[in-house]
């Protein structure tokens, strides 16, 4: 939602502490504001402050651009009276933020009353009353039907115990989880977030010992706090969705992805066969050929290794095999490797090889199967990562298949980029929250899912790209530090604005970079090598470096260099695309795909040499069967 003049929000707890920063920060944005509070005065000055900002935006109204309403959230008729209020006021409810809240006023330890004027009263105004406020706003939303916000204000102590006051944190936890739980509103246009600050500069957060709160990093500050909030407005995948603000770390959704999937856990079988996964009606008329790209020479220039032939569509399908029809096939930057022939191993000649399939991923739908496979049918959207994705069709075992919802370009780019991002970040990174992270080649296939998964774990990320298209992707992606090398210096901004170095670095360019990277290593720190394109297409092809110094570099730091090769982690491939499908489906992940089409394979080559023209921006992707994908459009 746009936080623009003429909508309005109705702020509990608005005439003190952070409700009353939020009233005043909406009023700047020329937004209408009912203050609504237990203190009459207080609440009359936020109620005037706010007009003023207002009047900035609107003159002549008919009616004030504020207005303040005393009630108390533990009293249902209060609170109905007073969002009737508004309405009538306002029209409808655009934004509600539930702010007012209490600490409990007698130690729990201490307490020797019946609770009534402590933890109940502490219960009911923290938990009750902002259920309550959820409940009235959410009722006025779906009658106004119109799209609507919901902040509910947690505390990082109802993230986290906080010793001092249980009832308190206890309460805040419960605000948390009940704003969580209420995520699928959004189905109806209603987005509810929760807001968790650590200790703010407020009468209640002054109350907390000032060693405690330095230990913790010092107060927010209250515009990181209406940063969050804005956020949370702004950001329309947000729902359900809980924001942590500290002054250590800053701004970070809790829990992090790698946290949620220990609980969204759904069994490799369930997934890979779920019933969700509904096959699609087409009429698919088998061909008796169909055509594929081969490698047919050896060499990293793939136009020249390469060549598109006939070959006969085998029938009947063999047992346990599946064949799926593709219509997208992803763009590696190994392509070039794979046609070199420098991933074949064995002891047979890599030559004898020849011709081989090229290409690495793929989706598409099932066109056929195989005796003896019971669990895919006909019609079922699916990708593969097997080699033979430039193709029309390919045939393979049915253990290959990853049943998915649509066979898009975006899922193309989750199967080799994001799993290697994350798997990668994960098992050679072993990534945690709090730590600096460096991304080479950021804004491309791989890159912009390991920005991303990076900054959703609670990272700080600093990335690398050249060019300012680029630069404002990985912006766009939350990245908190772009360097365009092609504008500045990457060596001179890390050592003036990172000397500490990283943590971790995800390092796929190669060459002078790594060497650069490993010298901006901390501590401890891992360089994961997933790749290096520099030296793909030298002109005798990749050429093994020497790094010097290497060993006694990284013993001198206790770091890690970890190679990562996706291919041997074959069995995470499952639950990480899921993990990646989950993010990307509620939002909190951004797939980039390059805008520049590529069709049928006689395009592959373009598109190969595309990527490696430093040209493209996110995932290259060719379309192998256009037609299809207008038919898949339609559905
Ligand atoms: P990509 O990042 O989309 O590749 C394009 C980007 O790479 C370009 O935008 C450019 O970025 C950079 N680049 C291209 N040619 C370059 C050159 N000659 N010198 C320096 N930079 C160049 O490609 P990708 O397929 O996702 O692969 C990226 C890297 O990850 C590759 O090294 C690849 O081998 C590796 N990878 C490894 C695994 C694994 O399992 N280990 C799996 C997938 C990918 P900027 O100029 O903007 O920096």
């Amino acid at each position: 939602m746009e936080l623009k003049p003429g909508l309005s929000a109705l702020v509990t707890g608005g005439a003190s502490g952070i409700g009353k920063a939020l009233s005043l920060a909406l009023g700047g944005k020329g937004i209408f504001v009912t203050i609504v509070d237990f203190s009459e005065d207080k609440g009359k000055e936020v109620a005037s402050l706010v007009e003023k900002e207002n009047a900035k935006f609107h003159s002549n109204l008919g009616f004030p651009s504020a207005i303040f309403i005393r009630c108390d959230v533990t009293n249902t008729r209060d609170i109905a009276a007073a969002f009737e209020k508004h309405v009538a006021t306002y029209g409808g409810l655009d934004i509600c933020i539930n702010c007012a809240g209490i600490g409990n006023p007698i130690p729990f330890h201490k307490d020797q009353t019946d609770g009534t004027h402590s933890w109940r009263l502490t219960i009911e105004v923290n938990l009750n009353g902002i259920i309550d406020c959820t409940r009235r706003a959410i009722g006025i939303m779906q009658s106004m039907k119109k799209p609507g916000v919901i902040i509910n204000m947690g505390s990082s102590s109802g993230l986290y115990p906080m010793y001092a006051d249980p009832i308190y944190s206890g309460s805040k936890g419960g605000v948390v989880l009940f704003t969580r739980s209420l995520a699928p509103y959004k189905r109806q246009g209603i987005r509810v977030n929760v807001l968790c600050p650590e200790f703010v500069q407020t009468d209640m957060g002054s109350r907390v010992d000032p060693k405690f709160v330095g230990l913790m990093g010092g107060f927010v500050p209250m515009q990181m706090v209406v940063k969050g909030a804005f956020e949370l407005i702004s950001d329309e995948s947000k729902s359900g969705s809980c924001l942590w603000i500290t002054n250590r770390r800053g701004l970070e959704y809790w829990p992090s992805p790698t946290e949620e999937a220990k609980y969204m856990v759904r069994s490799s079988s369930s997934t890979k066969r779920s019933s969700v996964i509904i096959p699609l009606n087409l009429n698919l008329q088998l061909p008796h050929s169909f055509e594929k790209i081969v490698v047919h020479t050896l060499t990293h220039d793939f136009r020249n290794a390469t060549r598109k032939v006939q070959a006969p569509l085998r029938l009947p399908i063999k047992p346990n095999h599946v064949l799926l029809k593709i219509i997208y096939a992803g763009v590696n930057a190994s392509d070039v490797n794979f046609s070199s022939g420098r991933y074949f191993s064995g002891n047979k000649s890599v030559s004898s090889h020849l011709p081989f399939d090229a290409g690495f991923e793929a989706v598409g739908i099932i066109a056929a199967v195989g005796d003896a496979v019971i669990d895919l049918k006909v019609g079922t959207p699916a990708a593969i990562m097997v080699f033979g994705g430039y193709a029309e069709y390919v045939m393979v075992h049915s253990k290959h298949i990853l049943p998915v919802a649509r066979p898009d370009p975006e899922v193309v780019a989750m199967l080799t980029s994001g799993l290697t991002a994350s798997i990668a970040l994960e098992k050679a990174g072993q990534m945690g929250s709090g730590q600096r992270v460096f991304v080479t080649a950021a804004a491309g296939g791989t890159g912009q899912f390991a920005v991303q998964l990076a900054k959703l774990a609670g990272n700080t990320v600093v990335a690398t790209c050249g060019g300012d298209k680029k630069a404002q992707l990985l912006k766009d992606l939350g990245v908190d530090r772009v360097i365009n090398y092609k504008a500045e210096d990457i060596k001179s901004v890390l050592m003036q604005e990172f000397p500490r170095g990283f943590d971790i670095i995800y390092e796929s360019v190669g060459g002078d970079m790594f060497n650069l990277c490993l010298n901006a290593l901390a501590v401890y720190g891992r360089l994961i090598v997933i790749g290096m394109i520099s030296q793909y297409q030298g002109e005798k092809g990749w050429q093994p470096s020497n790094y010097a110094g290497l060993c006694e570099k990284i013993l001198a730091k206790s770091q890690t260099v970890a190679g990562f090769f996706l291919i041997h982690y074959g069995h995470l491939w499952q639950e990480h695309l899921d993990r990646l499908i989950n993010l990307y489906s509620t939002g909190k992940l951004k797939i980039s795909i390059d805008p520049k089409t590529f069709l049928g394979l006689d395009s592959v080559a373009d598109a190969v040499e595309y990527l490696h023209s430093g040209r493209s921006v996110g995932k290259v992707v060719v379309c192998v069967d256009p037609t299809f994908s207008q038919q898949m459009a339609k559905l």
